[in-house]
């Protein structure tokens, strides 16, 4: 099902400001949405509106254009996943499963098919008999789907659903949401603070920040073309390194006189309007040349962790500012020395300082 918010804002009761204002998104059938962005930015907020959970305070929610507005959450066709599974602990999780069905007063042959089909897929039927105190997080958090999956809802909610799990179940729980999505194909609409998160799930990133949609789109171009300086230094990790300066000759000169880049011949136009102005330039922390190049930059390396694959350098230029360069693990680098490493044209986010936007 495509869900579509226009112009959609939020006041709460009691609130001087609006906690979401301008909300413009298609979420379209299939996708798997995942709505990004710090803590307090109005995330959970904009999931409770479309769960009818929230009222709408302006704008319109349209389910495959129909106005939901007004319609009431359980007409909704929606299931929600918490971050607290929300399980009954007196209950089985068969009976966990199969509670929304039989307050529906679905057939007893109906009930037990759709648990046992969604306790297969999800690989918890030597469980069903078990109580929810007996069985693990990562479990606990299955039934929780599961218990959204039998009512085959047309769009899941899911609100940090695995931010209750270790770090190693977090990351094996994310491969299989990814599956159950590639055969269930139901639209999801998923909220977490977690950028890897939404990097490896998602086929549509919505970064929100202070109530405001910062850009949507698909990963790669939250990672290739962040819209905005937020954006750059919100997604990526280790965070973006951000040089401020200004832009002499067409080319960029960092304040403290340490860096020179050029634009790439793509991007040389973009940047040549900028010409006398304050300019902040991105480069990724990978993304810098370990042999040196045309433009180059000499830092100390005071820092080295050593992560397996990669190396990653904290280094300084003479003026204080801290550079993060990380290189490939089998690159012999040295704590204490001064390296050189080259600038990458072709890898330049370049951004107006002053508003923050993008501008090649
Ligand atoms: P988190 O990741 O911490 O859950 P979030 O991005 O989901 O944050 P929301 O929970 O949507 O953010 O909150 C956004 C803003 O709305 C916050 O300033 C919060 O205090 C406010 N808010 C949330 N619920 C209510 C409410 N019922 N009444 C008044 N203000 C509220």
């Amino acid at each position: 099902m495509k869900v579509t918010l226009q112009n959609i804002g939020k006041k709460y009761e009691g609130r001087e400001e609006f906690t979401l204002r301008n909300i413009d998104l298609e979420i379209e059938d299939k996708d798997f949405c995942v709505i990004l962005g710090p803590s307090g930015c109005g995330k959970t907020t904009l999931l409770r509106m479309i769960a009818g959970l929230n009222s709408i305070t302006e704008g319109d929610l349209l389910f495959n254009d129909k106005r939901m507005n007004k319609v009431p959450s359980k007409d909704r066709d929606i299931a929600m996943v918490f971050q607290s599974y929300a399980l009954y602990p007196h209950m089985t999780v068969y009976d966990n499963m199969a509670f929304s069905l039989t307050m529906r007063k679905e057939r007893k042959s109906v009930i037990d098919k759709a648990v046992r089909e969604a306790a297969e897929l999800l690989q918890i039927t030597n469980y069903l008999h078990s109580k929810p105190s007996d069985i693990s997080g990562g479990q606990r958090q299955r039934v929780a789907l599961g218990r959204a999956m039998v009512r085959r809802p047309k769009v899941f909610l899911m609100d940090e659903p695995l931010s209750n799990l270790d770090a190693k179940l977090r990351e094996h729980m994310r491969v299989e949401l990814v599956r159950l999505h590639k055969q269930l194909g139901t639209t999801s609409i998923y909220v977490t603070h977690d950028q890897t998160e939404a990097m490896t799930m998602a086929t549509k990133i919505v970064l929100m920040n202070a109530g405001k949609i910062q850009q949507a789109g698909k990963p790669e171009e939250f990672y290739n073309q962040p819209a905005n300086l937020f954006v750059a230094r919100f997604i990526g990790s280790p965070t973006m390194n951000i040089f401020e300066g200004e832009i002499r000759g067409g080319s960029f000169q960092s304040t403290d006189g340490f860096i020179k880049a050029s634009p790439s011949e793509a991007d040389r136009k973009a940047v040549e309007a900028y010409e006398g102005k304050k300019v902040s330039l991105g480069i990724r922390s990978e993304r810098f040349l370990t042999e040196p190049s045309e433009e180059n930059v000499e830092v100390e390396i005071d820092v080295m962790e050593m992560l397996g694959k990669e190396k990653i350098l904290y280094t300084q230029l003479p003026s204080g500012q801290e550079i993060i360069i990380s290189v490939p693990g089998h690159l012999d680098f040295k704590e204490n020395t001064k390296s050189k490493f080259g600038i990458d044209q072709g890898s330049l986010h370049f951004f107006d300082t002053e508003t923050g936007i993008r501008i090649n």
